[in-house]
């Protein structure tokens, strides 16, 4: 947990969660290292003005259902679940009419309410995601930033299209995998770091380049692409990767943003409005569209499992850490058992 507004982390001993009427108590099995609790770990600006201390973090989980509040008839002691990380308001314009990604008061989970790294995590029912049968929990675990994969990958059309990933993190590997588990024909991947690179190869990339030291314009002459790429997904939060992938798009693409800049872009927007892109900004997981395409995929052969890089102890956190900063790793899980 974060106990003091300071770099670093601590390992305490925290009363277990209450819960209320609405609300499941998960025992957490397995929980995922998401780029969001390296910014909380190191303490930036970001994180100082955003979290509350002391705070118990994480928030990709799975676990098992332990106990229930009295209102709740569709969770049991020993369901295998997972945790959508953002707890809407449920009366907003958008909660009301079911666009509950669109919240316009969103708290977050293991940010500013108590989160998954811990033995035991008190989530709303309506944050509860039941798992299917037959799930590889350590896929489980990590179903947060694969939901946010899936709703980029699906937020245009992938069928028989190329398709540019700026950004081999876990997220932009992951989307690899499902936009040629969607039917993509070209997946073209960049990123700067080589180990990335090859992990997109085993994703499904056709070609995975660092953009650096090879042009998007030759790769796609050598793939025969005359017109560029039809969906850009941007999972980098980079000016450089999205001027060039505006620069690489057909007319009438699509760009699905997921990356996150910590600076303000500047973008040559004769290439939006003359090419007629699309620029769509994706922010979470649809509640609940996005679980549901993500079981069935998996169900059906999506397999991202190489996405699963280094595996640790609760009381290895450091290193867990340590592992998920470094360049040669991509999601880090911590086992809680
Ligand atoms: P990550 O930081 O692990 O991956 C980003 C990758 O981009 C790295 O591998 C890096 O080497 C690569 N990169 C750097 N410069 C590049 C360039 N010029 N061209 C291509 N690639 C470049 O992050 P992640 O966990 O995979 O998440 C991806 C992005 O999505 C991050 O920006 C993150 O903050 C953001 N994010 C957004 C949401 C949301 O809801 N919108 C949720 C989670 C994460
Ligand atoms: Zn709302």
């Amino acid at each position: 947990m974060k106990s003091e507004a300071a770099p670093g982390l601590a390992l305490l001993d925290v009363p277990e969660p209450e819960i209320g009427i609405n609300d499941v108590l998960i025992k957490v099995r397995k929980a995922g290292i998401c780029g969001t609790d390296l910014h909380i770990e190191g303490w930036d600006a970001w994180a100082a003005a955003t979290v509350p201390v002391p705070m118990v973090i994480g928030h990709e989980f799975v676990g098992e259902v332990v106990a229930v509040g009295d209102n709740v008839n569709d969770f049991h002691p020993g369901d295998l679940v997972s945790g959508e990380g953002h707890v809407v308001c449920g009366r907003c314009r958008n909660c009301m009419a079911g666009r509950r990604h669109l919240c316009a008061s969103t708290s977050g989970v293991g940010v500013d309410r108590p989160g998954a790294f811990a033995e035991y995590i008190a989530l709303p029912m309506a944050n509860v995601w039941h798992h299917r049968d037959g799930v590889d929990p350590e896929v489980a675990a990590i179903f947060d930033p694969l939901g946010n994969a899936v709703h980029t990958a699906l937020a245009f059309k992938t069928l028989g299209e190329d398709v540019l990933i700026t950004g081999a993190g876990p997220i932009g590997l992951m989307a690899t995998a499902v936009v040629r588990h969607a039917g993509a024909r070209h997946v073209v991947v960049s990123d700067p770091n080589p180990y990335r690179l090859e992990l997109a190869r085993t994703m499904g990339a056709t070609v995975a380049v660092d953009p650096r030291a090879t042009a998007l314009a030759d790769v796609r002459r050598e793939l025969g692409m005359d017109e560029g790429f039809d969906v850009g997904l941007e999972m980098s939060g980079q000016g450089a990767a999205l001027r060039d992938m505006l620069a690489n798009m057909a007319h009438g693409g699509g760009i699905a943003m997921l990356g996150i800049p910590s600076e303000e872009i500047a973008v040559d927007w004769n290439q939006i409005v003359f090419n007629g892109l699309t620029v769509k900004g994706i922010y979470g997981r649809e509640m609940y569209e996005t679980w549901y395409m993500m079981s069935v995929m998996l169900q059906s052969g999506l397999d991202i499992t190489p996405v699963l890089t280094h595996r640790f102890h609760y009381t290895e956190h450091e290193r867990a850490f340590a592992a998920a900063r470094g360049e040669r790793a991509a999601k880090v899980l911590i086992d809680w058992s």
